[in-house]
């Protein structure tokens, strides 16, 4: 079976009437390679269940359904939701495809309960979408997405490192998250202003804590990063009810209240969750 090239990928944009927009990220890959790559990246098998998030013309669609996946693909605009099907039923037959035309950050249910995510996210809602994912679809296991490389590497970013932030330590609440290599700008149409990366991640076996927890914990986290120059004590003082009280929540945690968050591991900021009283 053959993937989408740069002339089918033009036919189809010029049948459809699509004009790409940067407002829904839409900068659709070209090239087959880079199609292989991701899936094999991602490691996806015959039978397994995938959601796609942003299908778009249906490039990685089409990879997916080529190694014997079945997929579940969430497209906002309903032009490009209303083709997939018939786009996939001309290449691949009777291929295992379902369409749900819909704000990816609406979904909070998938049929098929999907065990992987892969995906060439939209650039500007990548890091809200994967997140909503990871939270309200607890089917997932692992994944890989194409991001902006700044982006990719916020998520996979170790504290300490210069870009260590909010992403990255509410990223790690979910799984482990690595780099899995470099994507031309050439892959793409329109080719994009940014360069590109893939990430993967592996989900935890075991959630870190409740949803209460999550809640509390990224709460700490966002009031950590929206001041990351400060000291944890005032960055958390809003929050916690005054610095004094954030000193003593964090002493309680075991964390030293003159830390800044872009030190802190997830662990580190749950913990200081749990020392509320
Ligand atoms: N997967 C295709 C490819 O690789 O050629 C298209 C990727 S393109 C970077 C991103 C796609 O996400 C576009 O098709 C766009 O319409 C869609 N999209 C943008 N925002 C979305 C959202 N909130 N929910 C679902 N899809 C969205």
């Amino acid at each position: 079976m053959s993937l989408l090239g740069p002339a089918e990928i033009r036919d189809l944009a010029e049948l459809l009437d699509v004009q790409p927009t940067k407002k829904l990220g839409q900068n659709f890959v070209i090239d087959a390679n880079t199609v292989r790559r991701i899936v094999k990246v991602a490691a996806v098998e015959s039978g397994d269940s995938v959601v796609e998030i942003g299908p778009g013309l249906g490039s990685l669609t089409l990879g997916l359904l080529e190694v014997g996946a079945s997929v579940v693909a969430v497209e906002i605009d309903t032009r490009l939701a209303t083709q997939l099907p018939k786009t996939v039923e001309l290449m691949h037959p009777g291929a295992p495809l379902t369409v749900i035309a819909e704000d990816a950050l609406r979904i909070t249910e998938l049929p098929d309960a999907p065990t992987r995510l892969v995906a060439n996210l939209p650039y500007n809602v990548s890091v809200p979408v994967l997140l909503h994912f990871l939270e309200h679809i607890p089917s997932l296991q692992s994944g890989v997405v194409m991001v902006q490389a700044e982006v990719g590497h916020r998520l996979a970013a170790d504290p300490g490192s210069k870009v260590y932030g909010s992403p990255s330590a509410k990223a790690a609440w979910y799984g482990k998250w690595r780099l899995a290599g470099n994507v031309s700008r050439q892959v793409f149409w329109p080719v994009p202003n940014v360069d590109s990366v893939l990430v993967g991640f592996e989900k935890r076996e075991v959630p870190l804590g409740t949803e209460e927890e999550r809640v509390a914990t990224f709460g700490i986290i966002d009031a950590a990063f929206q001041q990351r120059r400060k000291m944890l004590r005032q960055a958390l003082g809003q929050l916690l009810g005054s610095s004094q009280a954030a000193s003593e929540q964090m002493v309680r945690a075991g964390i030293e209240p003159t830390a800044r968050g872009e030190q802190l591991t997830v662990h580190d900021f749950l913990a200081i969750a749990r020392a509320a009283e």
